[in-house]
């Protein structure tokens, strides 16, 4: 498997510290509102990352963040005349239940930056006693870039040219930098902000210090691969290597991978900007598994344009899965049982070439684009080779494969799970009385909706029987 690492600005090989290992960082959202679309970008695309990896039997461990301590959670805490946590513990659960419908699996630890304050004033301590930061006259801590000869390694900086910006990196309140190019790990409380105890003052930590700290505690000094999106790398990236670098003297992580933006009228979807949809603005239109679809249908480092006609698209493909998958659970339903064909044998490992496209397209770089064309194209065999003659066995071979393909890509295609008992009964009925009205149509339409989940309804003496396919 390749990966595209922005530390070379090229796709490498993917070769674990570990044997069978990962290990994965994603940086994760501030938590003051709904998230948007934006933001979903991150988490679906390296969750289907994760979700390959795994598939091809690596143990993933994957941690990633929310920052509930920052500005825009306090200004919120602020006006609501509540206590910042009540703000960011609203919007982490609010947060999670979009993740479950967007099938974003949990994390293996998600940790909160207020719960791991010692361990951020163990390491920068570590950072002043090696002389890589310093505490200034009000009990500001930063850390002095220039001593960390490496900077500007992930974001393909030079020192020298951040120097020419620098006049603009001087912002008040800030003088007491030795350098404007250093940057905060801890400061001083401001009146009703939340604040800690530390050695150098009551106060809070600077943003970039969290993940140093998490990364470390959760999956150790090196680690594979961190991510997320591309406005990370600098600063935020760029600082977080720069601290973890200097307080372990070991490479941080091998592997950084950065999704690019999801935009709208080909600008980046941002809250500051005003011009975003939440996730739970497109879940009052759509299933959430269609915008899972829509995010996969680019690379993740391709920009991605919201529209509501590539949504429209993304819709219509969905369905063309799950129209197919649900047809061949009816199918299976009256197939005969038995060996598969030899002709069947023969088109099932035809249909292997599909499965093989597929991995060589996620093998490069998590080609989400290409690796769904190759779905595709297996449904549209699948559609063509199968009818009412086929075998059981040789059915259910093509069914499993589009839906593991699919679940690879964390779609949920199979969706006789889905529908509740509540549904099919009420379904039922309204055929019942379709029936006794003489509307025929609509009794059938109800029958061939059930089927294509997977539903078979039984006309018996003592009225409809229904079972799972
Ligand atoms: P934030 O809450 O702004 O720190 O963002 C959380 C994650 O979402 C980060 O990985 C960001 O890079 C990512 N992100 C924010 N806006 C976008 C966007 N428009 N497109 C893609 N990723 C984004
Ligand atoms: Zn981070």
């Amino acid at each position: 498997m390749k990966v595209f690492n922005t530390l070379s600005r090229q796709k490498e090989e993917f070769v674990p510290l570990q044997e069978g290992k990962v290990s994965m960082y994603v940086c994760g959202p501030t938590v003051y509102n709904l998230i948007h679309i934006g933001n979903a970008r991150p988490m679906v695309v390296f969750d289907t990352a994760r979700r390959y990896m795994e598939h091809k039997g690596y143990a993933v461990n994957y941690v990633s963040n929310f920052t509930d301590v920052d500005d825009k959670i306090i200004k919120k805490a602020n006006e609501e005349g509540v206590d910042p946590s009540v703000i960011s513990e609203r919007y982490i659960a609010e947060c999670k239940k979009d993740m479950e419908a967007l099938n974003v699996k949990p994390a293996t630890v998600h940790p909160k930056a207020t719960e791991e304050i010692d361990g951020m004033i163990e390491m920068i301590q570590t950072l002043i006693d090696k002389g890589h930061a310093y505490v200034a006259q009000d009990g500001t801590v930063y850390f002095k870039t220039r001593s960390f000869k490496d900077y500007g390694k992930l974001s393909h900086k030079n020192l020298d040219d951040l120097r020419s910006g620098e006049r603009s990196l001087l912002v008040s309140g800030e003088e007491q930098k030795q350098d404007p190019l250093d940057f905060v790990l801890w400061k001083p409380k401001k009146e009703g902000e939340p604040y800690w105890e530390s050695p150098w003052c009551e106060g809070r930590p600077g943003w970039h210090i969290e993940c140093s700290v998490m990364s470390r505690k959760y999956l150790g000094e090196e680690i594979d691969i961190h991510a997320g999106g591309e406005d990370l790398i600098f600063p935020h990236h760029e600082n977080e290597i720069a601290q973890s670098e200097a307080a372990n003297d070991k490479e941080f992580a091998k592997y950084w991978m950065h999704n690019a933006f999801l935009n709208i009228n080909n600008r980046k979807m941002s809250k500051s900007a005003g011009n975003f949809f939440t996730v739970r603005d497109i879940s009052e239109k759509y299933d959430l598994q269609v915008l899972r679809f829509f995010m996969l249908s680019a690379h993740y480092r391709s920009p991605l344009n919201f529209s509501a006609d590539l949504m429209e698209a993304a819709k219509n493909g969905l369905d063309r899965i799950v129209s197919c998958v649900g047809n061949l659970s009816f199918l299976m339903e009256n197939a005969a049982d038995g060996e598969m064909s030899v002709d069947e044998r023969r088109l099932v490992e035809e249909a292997e070439t599909y499965v093989t496209k597929f991995d060589e397209a996620m093998d490069d770089d998590i080609n989400t684009a290409d690796a769904i064309s190759a779905i595709f194209e297996l449904v549209k065999f699948t559609n063509t080779n199968v009818s009412e003659q086929s075998g059981k066995a040789f059915i259910r071979a093509l069914k499993d494969e589009i839906v593991m393909l699919s679940d690879i890509c964390g779609l949920i295609v199979d969706k006789k799970e889905e529908i509740l008992e509540t549904e099919i009964e009420a379904l039922i009925q309204e055929r019942q009385d379709a029936r006794k009205a003489k509307n025929f149509a609509r009794a059938d339409e109800i029958r061939d909706m059930l089927a294509a989940q997977g539903i078979i309804l039984e006309d018996t003496r003592e009225g409809v029987k229904w079972k799972r396919a």
